[in-house]
């Protein structure tokens, strides 16, 4: 941004907040603020990836306005994912430019998502910036499984990120995908670990996004399942604790920590939707697990106000559809969608 001055959000005097067909207010955008990694996890891409020119990768600007323009129209939460968000060259920038709409009350949390690869460099930063909390992606605490899972991280490097994080004061949500014969024998030890450093821990089922070069239904593990035996060893209580996403949680008694659920395959979560996402280059994705998409790209490039910005969010929030099925089982192993999970960030 070279200094300058945010743009302000412009021409959303009067304009309504964003509503789509079945009644869902849309108060929560999530942002790829680019497609690369600086890890190649087995379930999210393959090995050899190819990368967005730079040309069709929004600037910070770009993604600035963007953001704001969804705040204008009433989106209360934002979170910066990737690829890495914490990969992208500026991202400070992005992320203390944005940080106007916490001070003036329009934002009620900026957050991220990431790998913790850089968090040690970033941690500071961002809580002065006014994040509050992060989610970190791990999968495992065995540092040969971390490698064999990302393919090029470091677990070393993702715990002194986290430690940093905790001692600038960021609250921390640990995710990990449930891999089939991978990680699911050490779910009872990264509960007691998380909980034993105050953090929650969210189990994610792997969802059949992007050609990956390998099958899905060897990595697929149902939650049902895992909840069915961490039940043999540990206490599971329901609790009602809502963090308006998709997770449902219960209170492991052992331990008095929170453990997540997100299920978009054993449980349809949609008919609470109030997210949308946008990727690096612009493209409004209206659900995770649908194809549609509308190009914000072109309207945000095409002028300096932002009325041709608003009238193509409100077309495309007006087909934003009811919900999505996935279905990983002998016959569907393909990918669902083409697109990876980095494209949109989870
Ligand atoms: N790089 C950041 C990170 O690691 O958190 C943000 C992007 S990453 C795509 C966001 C989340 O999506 C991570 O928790 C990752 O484990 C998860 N993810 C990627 N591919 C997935 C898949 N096919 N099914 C389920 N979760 C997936």
């Amino acid at each position: 941004m070279n200094g300058a001055q945010p743009r302000d959000v412009n021409g959303a005097e009067g304009r309504m907040p964003l509503v789509d067909p079945f009644g869902r207010a849309i108060s929560y955008l999530r942002v790829s603020v680019t497609d690369r990694c600086d890890f190649r996890c087995v379930y999210c891409m393959s090995e050899h990836m190819s990368f967005l020119p730079k040309a069709d990768v929004l600037s910070l600007e770009e993604l600035d306005r963007l953001c704001s323009a969804f705040v204008a129209r009433g989106v209360r939460k934002l979170r910066l994912t990737g690829g890495e968000p914490l990969v992208r060259r500026g991202i400070m920038t992005l992320v203390n430019a944005l940080a106007r709409h916490l001070r003036s009350g329009d934002l009620d949390e900026l957050t991220l998502t990431t790998n913790g690869s850089q968090l040690a460099k970033y941690a500071a930063e961002l809580k002065a910036a006014g994040v509050r909390r992060l989610n970190v992606s791990l999968d495992t605490l065995d540092a040969d499984k971390f490698r064999a899972i990302t393919r090029w991280g470091e677990l070393n490097q993702v715990l002194a990120g986290i430690d940093a994080a905790q001692a600038a004061g960021l609250k921390i949500k640990i995710n990990a995908v449930a891999l089939k014969g991978v990680n699911d024998d050490e779910f009872p030890q990264l509960i007691e670990w998380a909980h034993g450093r105050g953090m929650d821990l969210t189990l994610i089922e792997v969802m059949p996004l992007g050609e990956i070069g390998e099958g899905r239904l060897e990595q697929y593990l149902p939650l049902s399942m895992v909840r069915a035996r961490l039940a043999e060893r540990l206490t599971l209580d329901e609790i009602d604790y809502r963090t308006g996403g998709p997770a449902r949680y219960v209170r492991i008694a052992e331990t008095g920590g929170r453990l997540g659920f997100i299920t978009p395959l054993t449980h349809n979560f949609c008919e609470s939707c109030n997210r949308v996402r946008v990727t690096c280059t612009g493209t409004l994705y209206m659900c995770l697990g649908q194809e549609d998409a509308a190009d914000l790209r072109k309207p945000l490039r095409a002028s300096e106000g932002n009325d041709l910005l608003f009238a193509a969010i409100d077309e495309a929030i007006g087909r934003k559809p009811k919900g999505h099925d996935f279905v990983i089982d002998r016959r569907h192993q393909r990918p669902a969608l083409s697109r990876h999970m980095s494209v949109t960030g989870g």
